[in-house]
């Protein structure tokens, strides 16, 4: 086993994983900018190396530097967390030729899985359903309008290189078709470096319904269950459970077992995440995520599994810890995902944590970094802190988060807490019966009210 892990990443991520490492007795290297120097992943680690100022793009992303951390520390393997550098194939590929383990799957995966346009072709040839679509890229404005007549208006273009939610654009009729197209073009190429798009029907009232796929590298494959992460906003998780109130036994079982055996035929390696949308009982494949994702808890605590751990020992070498058979799902978890922004117009609100009073008891799990005096930087990400709730059924788990969200207190920095707490009071929510776009027409709908 690894006797050394830099962790290249910040914030709670660079946490949960220092977290696994000392529970398996690896020692951790913290990688940090000068805005970061006070953060707790720093503080909490083994070792800590300062690797670039404050920008991304000169030290969180910056591969030389986080190279040369690593060889100054003597780190044998590299966990990247989410975001940054963790769906970067080069990053992977240079890692392994510095004689060093990428704790993640293979580059070659990593990069089938980041052009779109690919993983949906990868999709359909190891069996996994699709939303109907382009036949790859859009080649032109008179193919755009060919697609969209083809595929039935509304239609959705998308990005190849796209995530975050970014270069998407709806076409609600050949009218805007044109518009949506070089629009979607132009932000993707501004976002990516690439303004390759293709074309999907947009579905009008889907769930989203992820599948988490484990990989040895002995050949095993097991799906731990879905997670449902409908309550977006621009595209964007804003809370997520499992299991999903919407699916039933079988449809958990085909799904499960249609992915486990896609991942199987691609020789995946890793932990990853299989998207989906779901409607009117159907699946069709989005994308896959070759990483660590933010919601992972919430699969946690139903399975009582540690996902990083995991990670970790099949990175290794070493045989899944669990077989198929033995996954046992116990109860329910919500993850609200907590961010210093301003909960109506969600304007990021870094600053000074004046107070913080986290929650506890019996189910609740917060996952972040921050701490009472704690200045959040503004260079990134305003995701503070996840909270995480279990219990033995929906309406228990639902309960428990009420409470939690009660006790819970951040002072000196806005936060998106009071959202969580007016959503507890929602009857979808309650019911659990909302779409992709129900928070979207939710939160206008409050605004119009706010503003008449
Ligand atoms: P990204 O990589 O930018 O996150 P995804 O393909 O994962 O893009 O899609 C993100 C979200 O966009 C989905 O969770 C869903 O809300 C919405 N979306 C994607 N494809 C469609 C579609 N065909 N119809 C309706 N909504 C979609």
């Amino acid at each position: 086993m690894f006797e050394k892990v830099l962790i290249a990443n910040r914030g709670e991520i660079a946490l949960r994983i220092h977290r696994a490492c000392q529970e398996m007795g690896i020692k951790t290297v913290a990688v940090h900018s000068t805005a970061d120097s006070e953060a707790m992943h720093v503080r909490l680690a083994d070792e800590s190396v300062c690797i670039g100022p404050p920008p991304a793009a000169k030290s969180y992303l910056h591969i030389p530097s986080i190279i040369a951390a690593a060889e100054i520390t003597g780190a044998q393997a590299i966990h990247p967390g989410y975001g940054f550098l963790s769906e970067n194939a080069k990053f992977a590929e240079i890692v392994t030729q510095h004689g060093m383990t990428f704790i993640g799957p293979t580059a070659d995966h990593i990069r089938l899985m980041g052009d779109k346009i690919a993983a949906k072709q990868a999709a359909i040839d190891t069996g996994m359903p699709v939303v109907p679509g382009s036949d790859g890229a859009i080649k032109d404005e008179a193919d755009a309008k060919a697609n969209g007549k083809r595929i039935g208006y509304p239609v959705l273009i998308k990005a190849a290189a796209g995530g975050g939610g970014r270069g998407m654009k709806v076409a609600r009729s050949e009218d805007e078709v044109l518009e949506a197209y070089n629009t979607a073009r132009s932000e993707a190429k501004a976002a990516f470096g690439n303004d390759e798009v293709y074309m999907e029907k947009y579905l009008t009232h889907p769930r989203h319904i992820e599948i988490q796929v484990v990989a040895d590298s002995l050949g095993n494959v097991i799906h731990l269950g879905e997670r449902d992460c409908s309550l977006q906003r621009r595209h964007q998780k804003v809370l997520e459970e499992a299991p999903s109130p919407a699916l039933n036994a079988e449809d958990r079982a085909r799904i499960g077992q249609i992915t486990a055996d896609a991942i199987k035929k691609l020789g995946y390696l890793g932990v990853g995440t299989v998207e989906y949308l779901f409607e009117d009982g159907e699946f069709y494949f989005i994308e896959m995520n070759t990483r660590l994702q933010v919601e992972h808890p919430v699969t946690e605590m139903i399975t009582g599994l540690d996902l990083v751990r995991e990670q970790i020992r099949i990175a290794d070498g070493a045989q899944l810890s669990v077989s198929q058979e033995n996954v046992k799902f116990n109860g329910h978890a919500i993850e609200c995902r907590v961010n210093a922004e301003n909960p109506s117009t969600f304007r990021p609100s870094p600053g000074k944590i004046t107070g913080y009073h986290p929650p506890g008891g019996l189910g609740v799990r917060l996952d972040s970094a921050i701490y009472a005096g704690y200045a959040i930087p503004p260079n990134y990400d305003s995701l503070i802190g996840k909270l995480i709730v279990h219990g033995r059924d929906r309406a228990e788990c639902l309960m428990r988060l009420r409470r939690a969200l009660n006790e819970m207190v951040i002072t000196g920095v806005e936060t998106t807490l009071p959202l969580f707490r007016d959503l507890m009071n929602e009857p979808d929510v309650i019911n659990g019966d909302y779409s992709i776009h129900w928070l979207e027409k939710n939160l206008k709908a409050k605004a119009e009210e706010a503003g008449s």
